[in-house]
């Protein structure tokens, strides 16, 4: 709480009074400290690929490159790194856009059935790496919603590849698209992974918050992928829900209209 106090005088200079004000600082203090932790978090993260790209660079030029062996481990290593820092600023700056709603979805009639083959095609390759099942069964009928099909294909991507990456080898990944009452359509991806404890739901939509650091750093996650999905969700005028239990496995569904609310958009772009 931040308090002032004046005096109150009149034109001749005569004290009448004193005005005292309240300022609830609070809220204040809470968005400070969550941009500060945001920029503790970037800097973390961006230090730990670069320590690495240095210091096997120059374990190299100190004379390790001329033996085979090393040379090839350490230049895929240093890929690697530079990969995972070129993620994390794509990722950064998407998410940056997003917040300061700098973006615009190209909205136009999109047929979800397509976005969901495009969707499956591009993990394709990373479920059978792991010899998942990856389960869909096609809408019968017409299934389309006005949206950004660029944009939806990252949220469902995303969705698809979590699911992949959560869940220990020979699983199963379901993806699926019903009617969502009038409204528009639900499309979820289940999978029968390690789940997700009930504490930690609420909280793997933050920026950087990860149920296990180390697992998601070891498969290249950046922390911010659900981040961006809430954005993208949100930007749609559509929800997200998670239902997930330890051990048996994680659901998300994204719930998008048929059509969007134009009033809605104008007044969440001012
Ligand atoms: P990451 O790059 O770490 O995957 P995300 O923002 O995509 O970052 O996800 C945040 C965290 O949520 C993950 O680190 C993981 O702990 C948890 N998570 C996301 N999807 C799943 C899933 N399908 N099953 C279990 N845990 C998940």
């Amino acid at each position: 709480l931040n308090v002032l106090v004046a005096p109150v005088l009149d034109l001749e200079g005569h004290n009448k009074g004193i005005v005292i004000v309240f300022h609830d600082i609070t809220q204040l203090k809470k968005l400070e400290r969550v941009r500060q932790d945001f920029v503790a978090n970037v800097s973390h993260e961006l230090k730990t690929p670069i320590t690495s790209i240095k210091g096997f660079s120059e374990t190299l030029l100190d004379g390790a490159m001329y033996r085979e062996e090393h040379l090839k481990q350490f230049l895929s290593i240093i890929s690697q790194e530079a990969e995972r820092l070129h993620r994390l600023v794509e990722d950064l700056l998407q998410l940056s856009q997003i917040e300061q709603r700098q973006f615009e979805l190209n909205w136009q009639k999109v047929n979800l059935a397509e976005v969901m083959n495009n969707s499956l095609r591009v993990i394709e390759a990373k479920a059978e790496a792991k010899e998942i099942k990856l389960e869909y069964t096609p809408p019968v009928e017409s299934t389309f919603v006005e949206a950004d099909p660029d944009r939806l294909q990252q949220i469902v991507i995303n969705l698809l590849s979590n699911a992949i990456q959560y869940t220990p080898e020979k699983g199963e990944v379901r993806l699926s698209i019903d009617p969502w009452a009038e409204k528009g359509y639900r499309i979820c991806v289940s999978d029968t992974g390690i789940g997700i404890h009930k504490e930690e739901i609420t909280r793997i939509f933050e920026r950087f918050y990860r149920v296990d650091r180390a697992r998601s750093r070891a498969s290249g996650g950046t922390g911010l992928g659900l981040a961006i999905v809430k954005h993208l969700v949100e930007a749609h005028q559509g929800e997200i829900t998670v239902e997930s239990e330890p051990g048996k496995g994680s659901t998300f569904c994204v719930y998008l209209h048929r059509q969007r609310n134009k009033q809605d958009n104008k007044q969440k772009n001012r």
